[in-house]
């Protein structure tokens, strides 16, 4: 067996040992004779497992007990039309519009989505810059009715991380202290540890830094869900598995939800655990991702556009000053087991992703390449 260093945006590579643990258990989870795919999500054995799940990751992210957390399908892309069904008409039902700031190619699909469902307002966009930096709060336009601000903490294709919490009632005064935040944290849920307790709501779909693709985890403060009435404040149309409400009070279980999906993110959450929770795993991405922008950097040959104070920790492009190497570089780096790190079509060049389970040695190993290939061209 040789396994790879993986640099994929997602799905991505998750720790060895989880998918280990995976491969012993696939024919026999515990003495049960089955595997967990096999298993009947409302049997003891599974809502054992979805539970545990539940709890680890609350005990993670440190999610207060007036936030639901919900394990649903449809992906990223499936919550930018489920957030505004869910949560656009507003506490009193009158509003039908939100803001967003505009920051990369995934905020731009999350306007472009929830637009169909009512009025998108662009508090900011940094497209003038190419997308490479957050435009400061202070700058956002926000609309007095909207019901929500949406942002995506961090930017997978573009690389522009917010390393900032936005403070509302800070920049825009009172009235907006309630402002529910809306926040599509994809590709850096559980790098770090989050002030949960300053969003409305947190999604992310699994695959990039959590498990496998399927599974997509929604956390969101109870009273969001309801309007004055205490009834579901979802638009009449919203499909009833998306409706957060109806998934809260059935535990995530309206319908079958996806439960290896599920398993597999509890066995990352448990890795997490033993190595020492997020707060560890922040030293190791900050770590990860200096030793490879540090390189770009001090480097003539390659070179990271984005704004050093919106770096991602998790997705790092990069370009080669001479682009007519691009292939050349891709295939070396193939024959050394650095896989993935072509650039996303939109923005071309290179991409090396840092999630959690990219050990150090695989960025030592990429930042030894960079440094072999500029010599050698
Ligand atoms: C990958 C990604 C998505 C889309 O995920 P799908 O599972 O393909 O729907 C949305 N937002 C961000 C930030 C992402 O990285």
């Amino acid at each position: 067996m040789s396994r790879v260093f993986n640099f994929s945006a997602g799905p991505a590579a998750l720790p060895e040992t989880v998918l280990a643990q995976a491969a012993a258990e696939m024919l026999d989870w515990r003495g049960t004779g089955m595997s967990v795919m096999e298993m009947s999500h409302r049997g003891s054995d599974f809502m054992g497992i979805h539970a545990e799940a539940l709890a680890d990751l609350r005990a993670l992210l440190a999610v207060p007990s007036h936030y639901k957390i919900l394990f649903l399908q449809g992906g990223g892309l499936g919550e930018n039309a489920i957030v505004p069904l869910n949560l656009m008409r507003g506490q009193s039902g009158h509003q039908n519009e939100a803001d967003i700031v505009i920051t990369g190619v995934w905020s731009e699909k999350s306007y472009q989505e929830a637009q169909r469902y009512g009025q998108m307002n662009i508090a900011a966009s940094a497209v003038d810059s190419g997308f490479t930096q957050v435009p400061a709060p202070e700058s956002w336009k926000l609309h007095q009715d909207s019901a929500y601000l949406h942002l995506c903490t961090n930017e997978t294709i573009n690389g522009v991380e917010y390393h900032f919490t936005p403070n509302l009632e800070a920049t825009h005064g009172k009235a907006f202290k309630d402002r529910p935040i809306v926040a599509d944290m994809s590709s850096h849920i559980l790098s770090r540890p989050v002030d949960v307790s300053q969003y409305g709501l947190i999604y992310g779909g699994a695959q990039k830094n959590i498990g496998p693709a399927g599974l997509t985890i929604a956390i969101v403060r109870e009273d969001l869900l309801v309007n004055d009435a205490g009834e579901s404040r979802a638009h009449p149309l919203c499909p009833s598995v998306f409706n957060y409400q109806v998934q809260a009070e059935s535990d995530s279980m309206y319908n079958t939800p996806p439960t290896y999906g599920i398993y597999i993110a509890g066995l990352v959450f448990k890795w997490l655990k033993a190595q020492g929770g997020l707060a560890a795993m922040e030293r190791q991405n900050r770590a990860k991702a200096a030793l490879l922008y540090d390189y770009l950097d001090t480097s003539s040959f390659y070179e990271n556009r984005v704004r050093k104070a919106d770096r991602s920790l998790m997705n790092v492009p990069f370009f080669l000053k001479d682009e007519s190497l691009n292939a050349v570089f891709l295939q070396g780096a193939n024959e050394r087991g650095l896989k993935q790190l072509k650039g996303h079509r939109v923005v071309g060049g290179m991409r090396a992703s840092l999630y959690n389970a990219m050990p150090l040695e695989g960025v030592q190993a990429l930042v030894a390449y960079l440094k072999e290939f500029e010599r050698v061209h």
